[in-house]
């Protein structure tokens, strides 16, 4: 290749990609960096020029120029109108073969759109999931990219070299063609809704039922890190609970306004899963409980005044108790990364993105925010049974949420007994319980169905659809 040209453009520099820019010439990749206000691109060059090799253009057309074909051009601009302004701006100044990569949040449907639209003009588009934040976009994100399979050959490497690695295997893998990679982006974000929410009830649990403070409950997760449970969210969920507030001198989890905010990705992984119809209990749950927390009326509404009638909190064996509250962590949790596979499966049939869902538990091991351990033991699960139609099914993790049913079965107990709200705790224990259940009353629905609209229903005993003649006055 000739030596003066770069061999991979990132055009917009906020945050996320001058870091991603960073990392790619901390690689030692000669990097064309592009932003729409200069000022960006030079600040990028002021602080940071000792990262590598840069080749800084002012406009978009010179930086266009800047790169080697086919042109590798990673857009990192404020999703939605942003990316596609960017787009239409390329368009004109690229050649057939080259590769245009979003590697910014954008809903899949959009990524789907815009890659029919550019192969139409001969172009290749990589809608890519990054997930990690700034610091993982400079040391090492986990990428989830889509598109064509052939852009992969060129790309891939690229992405490889700058991706978070567990065990030297990078945390990323061409996932499927269009818009895969956006969805199992879409997908792991969902996930990690249903991650935190699982995490803040089990804290809520301990807090309210064993009385124990937020710096006790740190130690109690530092704990729980050196286990099964050994993930990045637990890790930071021990250093926030322990954090005190400099100005109070109490816990800064106690002087934070609990209503929480959500960016739309827990949003779109809900509407996608009720239009697939996947039940996804965890993330849904997880998705509302925060718009319950952001509900002011609301709960202004029912504070003090919707009564509890609750059994007085007692709790013998507060250690017992918080070993049951891991145990139903644990389980709860498999549950909703089983559900959330189980979409990402429907997904790839509806698309035909033929998604490897091993492949996905692997990459999200390392530089993403659900990193954890027990990704291992999915990965393991769908290499012994590739088509494996549910992960909780599989011998391993039957075997494991078997062991923590019993604490997992009281603790749903004692928060319905005491008052506590634990929606994802519950949902995903209805969840097992109705997934694994012999006879569903589904069946009363369908003679409901039936009875009002003669939507027919069909027999366990004969083949065929039928209708009864219902009769209201009998
Ligand atoms: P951002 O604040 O979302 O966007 C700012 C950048 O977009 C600036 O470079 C801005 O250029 C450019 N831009 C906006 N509208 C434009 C337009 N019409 N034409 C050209 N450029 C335009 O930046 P960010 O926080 O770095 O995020 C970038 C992308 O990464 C977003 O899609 C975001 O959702 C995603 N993101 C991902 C993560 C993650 O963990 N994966 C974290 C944060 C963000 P000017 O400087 O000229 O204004």
């Amino acid at each position: 290749a000739d030596n003066r040209l770069a061999e991979i453009g990132v055009t917009g520099l906020a945050v996320m990609g001058r870091n991603l820019a960073r990392n790619f010439a901390r690689h030692g990749h000669r990097v064309a960096i592009h932003n729409r206000t200069y000022a960006k691109t030079q600040s990028l060059i002021d602080d940071h020029g000792d990262d590598g090799t840069f080749v800084p253009s002012e406009s978009m057309a010179d930086f266009v120029a800047s790169l080697e074909r086919p042109r590798r051009v990673l857009i990192m601009v404020k999703a939605g109108a942003g990316t596609d302004a960017v787009i239409e701006e390329l368009i004109p100044l690229l050649e057939e073969g080259d590769i245009v990569i979003d590697a910014g949040n954008a809903h899949f449907p959009d990524t789907i759109r815009r890659e029919n639209y550019l192969k139409e003009k001969g172009l290749h588009f990589v809608g890519t999931g990054v997930s990690g934040g700034e610091e993982g976009a400079l040391n090492g994100p986990s990428i989830m990219p889509g598109g064509s399979r052939e852009s992969y050959e060129s790309l891939g490497p690229l992405l490889e070299n700058i991706s978070a690695k567990v065990d030297d295997t990078p945390c990323c893998t061409y996932v499927g063609p269009d818009g895969a990679g956006h969805f199992v982006k879409m997908v792991h974000n969902g996930i990690e809704y249903a991650d935190m929410q699982l995490i803040a009830e089990a804290y809520d649990l301990i807090r309210q039922g064993t009385g124990k403070s937020a710096a006790e409950i740190a130690d109690i997760f530092r704990s729980w890190n050196e286990g099964d449970l050994e993930s990045f969210l637990i890790e930071i969920t021990a250093e926030v609970l322990a954090h005190v507030d400099a100005e109070t001198g109490q816990a800064l989890v106690d002087v934070i306004l609990d209503q929480a905010e959500q960016k739309g990705t827990g949003r779109w992984t809900v509407q996608n899963a009720l239009d697939l119809g996947v039940p996804i209990t965890g993330i849904a749950e997880a998705t509302f409980a925060r718009a319950l927390s952001g509900g002011v009326p609301q709960r202004e509404a029912a504070r003090g005044v919707l009564p509890a009638h609750t059994a007085d909190w007692a709790i013998d064996d507060g250690d017992a108790f918080v070993e049951d509250v891991r145990q139903a962590l644990y389980a709860s949790k498999v549950v909703a990364y089983s559900q959330g596979f189980d979409q990402i499966a429907a997904a790839s049939a509806e698309f035909g993105w033929d998604i490897d869902r091993g492949a996905m538990a692997r990459i999200w091991r390392g530089g993403c925010i659900i990193r954890a351990r027990f990704l291992n033991r999915i990965t393991e699960a769908y290499e012994r049974t590739p088509d494996l139609a549910l992960l909780i099914a599989d011998p391993y993790f039957t075997e494991a949420i078997s062991a923590a049913l019993p604490a997992w079965r009281r603790v749903v107990v004692a928060a319905a007994e005491h008052g506590i709200p634990t929606p994802a705790f519950s949902s995903s224990l209805a969840y097992y319980d109705g997934v694994r259940a012999d006879r569903l009353p589904a069946a009363l629905i369908q003679g409901q169905r039936d009875f009002f609209g003669a939507h027919t229903y069909r027999r366990v005993d004969k083949p065929g659809t039928f209708h009864t003649e219902w009769s209201l006055d009998r």
